[in-house]
């Protein structure tokens, strides 16, 4: 039986056009869109006497739901817990990896579930998670019981620092860091063979390493291989910030695109998690392997990456490279919110050169939506609202002060309206958050439980005392 959105004031289809449909229609059988148009339209297509549900859609505003392009879902205890005065190289090694080293897999579920709702509650209908720990099960149960659509995996590693660092227990190093890439190899082929496609195929898996100096050249580039040999992805962190380049460029002689790109690594089946140092001619590079970048706005402020000093996301876009928007973990960004991260970009650049035609609010809203979905390999069914792609999108409430005039809707997206006014949030044919509340969770009862297993994990780590270094120069020599 179908569904009909009927006298929408605005569809945002976000399709090749970037075409707004002013009083659209949408028809929606199953988990698919079966129609879409000026309502008038539409109406003389289908028989009203066959639809399951009529839904009014004045004062209403539609446009696909996001696409988070980087997260780490099993880290959302971590919220608020490292301070906001680190470099990225310190944070990870001195804060993240402590606390990560004692997060238990019910941590991470508990984790998942949070991220999740949080996502939904903010217009997320799929993401590219990082993965677990332990098990990308974890998330997949995760999606299982909240309906969300989207892409896990292990996180897996295999350099080690010679010196743990404080805080790091041998548990950590063994659950995280594999003895080889072989080794790693192996578990992520058997986690991608076991998930890949589950929940009716809502759920992916790919073969996700963490990337950069806790991973060897060898995970790097086999990781990329492995996936093309399974028709899958591989996503991790590289280039991420210019310590992490400089110390590249010390040993190796090249900044860590130009080295992966040596070494063969480099593909169409490859999303580099923020992408922040990167010269004039790796964009090029780049654009030659057709290689995806993932830019985290939120991520890049709270830690100071430098995306608005360094960072090439325009002249990227400009060169032909995918460009999706990831909100990182919340330890890092702080938010899995995809409209916070669509202002900050379509700003950031126009005012750090001074040029307002850049990364403009239509080219913000693409990142967040289709640019995301063909980062994910996945804009054959998402990303886009349109005849025959996945009924994944967000119903906006337009009689919000936010929204009072929208003249134009996509200014009025990008710059004026907040989370709050998002009304639904539609994945596969199913509203999942409705009437404020998420399905699926008891948001009371995991909130509770989420304030308790962070603070118990926040203690475990020793991320409560005052002697935690704030400064790092781990992997600066040795291997
Ligand atoms: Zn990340």
């Amino acid at each position: 039986m179908k569904t009909l959105i009927e006298h929408l004031d605005f569809v945002l289809t976000v399709d090749q056009d970037d075409s707004v449909i002013r009083d659209a229609a949408v028809v929606i059988e199953g988990d698919k869109i079966i129609d879409i148009g000026p309502s008038a339209d539409v109406f003389q297509r289908h028989d009203r006497g066959g639809f399951k549900l009529i839904k009014d859609g004045t004062l209403k505003g539609m446009c696909p739901g996001f696409i988070d392009s980087h997260v780490h879902l099993s880290e959302t205890l971590s919220r608020a817990v490292f301070p906001d005065n680190l470099n990225t190289r310190a944070w990870v090694f001195h804060w993240a990896k402590p606390f990560y080293a004692h997060i238990t897999a019910d941590d991470e579920y508990c984790g998942a579930l949070l991220g999740i709702t949080e996502m939904l509650r903010c217009g997320t209908t799929c993401f590219l998670d990082m993965g677990s720990q332990y098990d990308p099960g974890i998330t997949v149960k995760a999606m299982e019981q909240t309906g969300m659509r989207g892409i896990t995996g292990r996180h897996a590693a295999d350099n080690p620092p010679e010196v743990y660092p404080r805080g790091w227990t041998d548990e950590m190093v063994k659950h995280h860091f594999y003895a080889n890439a072989d080794e790693a190899l192996q578990e992520l082929e058997s986690c991608v063979k076991k998930y890949h496609g589950a929940l009716d195929g809502r759920a992916r898996c790919w073969v996700n390493i963490e990337g950069k100096e806790p991973c060897t050249l060898e995970l790097h580039v086999g990781a990329r291989k492995l996936a093309e040999k399974l028709g899958v992805g591989t996503t991790y962190h590289l280039a991420t910030s210019i310590e992490e380049a400089k110390v590249c460029e010390e040993k190796h002689g090249v900044w860590p695109i130009t080295r992966i790109e040596q070494a063969g690594g480099l593909g169409n089946n490859l999303v580099i998690a923020h992408g922040v140092a990167v010269s004039d001619d790796e964009v090029g590079t780049l654009a030659s392997y057709d290689a995806k970048v993932v830019f985290c706005p939120s991520s890049s402020f709270k830690l100071g990456k430098g995306a608005t000093a360094i960072g090439k996301y325009p002249e990227l876009v400009a060169a032909g490279v995918t460009v999706g928007l990831g909100t990182d973990g919340v330890s890092a960004a702080g938010n899995m919110n995809l409209m916070r991260q669509m202002f900050m970009v379509a700003g950031m650049f126009k005012d750090a050169r001074m040029q307002s035609d850049i990364f403009t609010a239509r080219q913000a809203l693409r990142a967040a939506t289709t640019e995301g979905a063909k980062t994910l390999m996945w804009d054959d069914e998402v990303g886009s609202l349109e005849i025959g792609k996945k009924a994944d999108f967000i119903l906006f409430d337009l009689d919000h002060i936010e929204w009072t005039p929208f003249h134009d809707p996509l200014q009025a997206l990008v710059f004026s309206a907040s989370t709050a006014t998002i009304e639904e949030t539609w994945v596969n044919g199913v509203a999942l958050f409705k009437d404020g509340r998420v399905a699926g969770v008891d948001e009371q009862e995991l909130k509770r439980k989420a304030r308790e297993l962070a603070a118990a994990a926040v203690e475990r780590a020793g991320l409560d005392r005052e002697d935690v270094p704030k400064s790092t120069t781990l992997y600066d020599s040795g291997n």
